[in-house]
């Protein structure tokens, strides 16, 4: 038998009986590998351990802690899932049961028996018992003939109909169990590896996604290697429930949404308002630093605008229509970005490569239509503001503009509270090439550039080929959150096309015309979502600066309404935010209410604080702080209370 080369992720090179598993390689380099192996990347496919390899290869073996092997182990439970279905209502027939982000669904047809939340726990230890059986997960090819006579037999409709778009040649079948699915896999080795089962919930979904078609059942459920680990994961659910953006938006009064005004516009409360506007004034702050000049733009532009710009035939049909007005030759859009009234700001005059950068910052309201289903809290809205801006630079500046705004963004991180961040560096697909706008070379000193920005500033990224825009090569940033949940905010794009579309210029030191590099960056993203992510980051306990009310004045009795009044004035004076509970209740009661409101400091007077001019501090999660003269209390947190700087 002839030997093959299997290079590893780290570059050194092995070589092998040509049709070695997957399993057999983990096995050569340890036996702990093997043992948490769940699949494996052959030049760039995802498989099965099991399969045999048979000729040189680049190989990657995952486990539970690579994307690729959770992949492969919530795909198999979504088959171990089936298998209890079948064995718990015979003739059931199965659509599609995909992996997801976080676990797997699978849409079902249970004919007319009902099937709601009350039967997940049943279904639930039916997989647990079949998963401890340990069938492996056998693959086989099978003929276009075969796979049709198999689901004709079951009647199983959807699987027909799937099989129809496929070739022969093309068709695999997996068994587990008395389980056979038609699927490309890849899979897990046995179901011996699913130690852990939740089933999360039960919705409605249509065959193919189509209204036309069937209402099927989908179950979403996740599986993990070990208990504990679905633990965590329920307790992480939990919290994130409380922490619900929604849920806090609305009794802590930020926003709220009408009927009326329109789906997925939000109105921003006063006390969210506060919030909104403290984040534009650390932003407007920072940017005036970092050598931005501000604009301010109309909500709509005309056709001709979008039309140049190219987003009315991209985007024209599925958003908002034309606004019309008396003269009939006139058409207006409710604007979807702002970048084109940028390019019109640059264009106002002729540019000389001596005031280059020229960087334009807007806090702009855009409005983007989004289908009803898909509108969430603040974090998907048809109407929000941007702190948007654009840079219009030499090409050979991108990678100085980059590092500046790679600064900003780390300057909001740390402002607010997000340690933990990655970025993605996307880059072109070098093997389609014609897909892009632009020179090669500008995109090649481009992509140098951001990476140089990124390593310099000790950021880690990852470089991924394929996923920057028709338009040019960007930088996204990853914040996990409090809960460990991704986020992406603070994306910086570099823009060659509408430079090109509006036909920008700027004259040389050359004294020859040339066309300027665009950067879009917007460190908040939207300002919706941003405060979204906040509002579940912090679980609503804004830093001190933020919060809308910093300070609650608790008299004790009515006695001392007066002097709380006095307290009161006094820091706000101070540009303190706050206000007197002078109602006639217990102290007790008083404290309970700012508590729930999450204000962070409740300053209790009562007969010796007014005697000795002084307050007591209680603080929101840490309880009892003594007493200070009133004075003393402002000094001592003067910094909190300010913008970070
Ligand atoms: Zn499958
Ligand atoms: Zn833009």
């Amino acid at each position: 038998m002839s030997q093959i080369k299997i290079t590893l992720p780290d570059g050194s090179v092995r070589e092998f009986p040509q049709g070695v598993t997957g399993l057999q390689i983990a096995q050569s380099i340890s036996e702990g590998l093997a043992r948490n192996a769940l699949s494996i990347e052959v030049n760039g496919e995802i498989r099965d351990l099991s399969r045999p390899i048979d000729g040189d290869s680049m190989i990657r073996i995952f486990t539970w802690n690579d994307k690729g092997g959770k992949l492969a182990f919530w795909h198999s439970s979504a088959h171990l899932m089936a298998e209890a279905l079948e064995s718990l209502y015979p003739g059931v027939k199965f659509g599609i049961g995909p992996p997801i982000e976080n676990g797997y669904y699978y849409d079902v047809d249970l004919g007319d028996r009902p099937f709601g939340e009350d039967d997940l726990a049943a279904l639930e230890k039916k997989m647990i018992e079949l998963a401890r059986a340990n069938s492996s997960f056998v693959r086989r090819e099978v003929s276009k003939k075969e796979a049709v006579e198999y689901f004709s037999k079951k009647q199983d409709q959807y699987k027909l109909e799937l099989l129809d778009g496929l070739q022969d040649g093309a068709i695999t079948f997996y068994q587990q169990g008395n389980f056979v699915d038609l699927c490309k896999g890849p899979h897990i080795p046995s179901t011996g590896a699913i130690k852990a089962v939740k089933l999360l919930n039960v919705a409605g979904a249509y065959w193919r996604g189509n209204e036309k078609n069937k209402m099927l059942t989908r179950i979403y459920g996740i599986t993990f290697p070990k208990q504990k680990e679905l633990d965590e994961y329920v307790h992480m659910l939990e919290e994130a429930k409380k922490r619900d953006h929604r849920k806090l938006g609305r009794e802590l009064e930020l926003f709220a949404f009408s009927e009326k005004v329109g789906m997925g516009l939000p109105l921003w409360l006063p006390k969210g308002t506060i919030v909104r506007e403290r984040l534009e004034q650390f932003m407007r702050r920072a940017q005036i630093k970092a050598g931005y000049d501000a604009v301010v733009t109309p909500h709509i532009g005309g056709k001709a605008l979008y039309v140049t710009s190219g987003h009315y035939e991209k985007y024209g049909k599925d958003s908002f229509q034309p606004i019309h007005t008396p003269d009939e030759s006139e058409e207006f859009l409710l604007k979807p970005m702002n970048c084109p009234h940028h390019c019109e700001i640059f264009k106002v005059r002729p540019r000389s490569y001596k005031e280059l950068p020229v960087r334009l910052a807007e806090f702009g309201t855009v409005y983007r239509y989004e289908q009803s289903g898909e509108l969430h809290g603040l974090t998907r809205v048809r109407g929000f503001t941007q702190d948007d801006a654009h840079i219009f630079c030499r090409p050979d500046q991108v990678k100085e503009e980059f590092i500046k705004v790679i600064d900003l963004v780390f300057h909001v991180f740390n402002s607010l509270g997000f340690q933990n961040y990655t970025a993605q560096v996307s880059l072109r697909d070098p093997d389609n090439k014609t897909k892009y706008i632009g020179s090669d070379e500008a995109w090649n000193l481009a992509e140098r550039q951001i990476q140089e920005a990124a390593d310099e500033r000790g950021l880690k990224t990852v470089a991924v080929k394929g996923e920057a825009a028709f338009y040019g090569p960007k930088l996204d940033f990853m914040v996990k959150d409090a809960l460990n949940r991704q986020w992406q905010l603070g994306t910086i794009q570099v823009d060659y096309n509408l430079p090109e579309r509006f036909e920008l210029e700027y004259i040389g030191s050359d004294n020859q015309r040339h066309r300027p590099v665009m950067i879009h960056r917007a460190p908040f993203g939207s300002l919706e979502r941003f405060v979204a992510v906040l509002i579940e980051h912090c679980a609503g306990n804004f830093p001190l600066w933020l919060a809308p009310e910093q300070i609650s004045v608790l008299p004790i009795s009515e006695k001392f309404n007066a002097y709380g009044q006095h307290v009161l004035d006094v820091l706000k004076e101070h540009d303190i935010r706050g206000t007197l509970d002078d109602r006639d209740e217990k102290i007790g009661r008083k404290i309970r209410d700012a508590e729930v409101s999450k204000v962070p400091f409740m300053l209790i007077v009562g007969e010796k604080e007014v005697a000795e001019k002084r307050i007591s501090i209680r603080r929101h999660g840490a309880g009892d702080q003594g007493s200070v003269l009133l004075d003393d209390f402002v000094t001592t947190y003067a910094r909190e209370f300010a913008l970070p700087v």
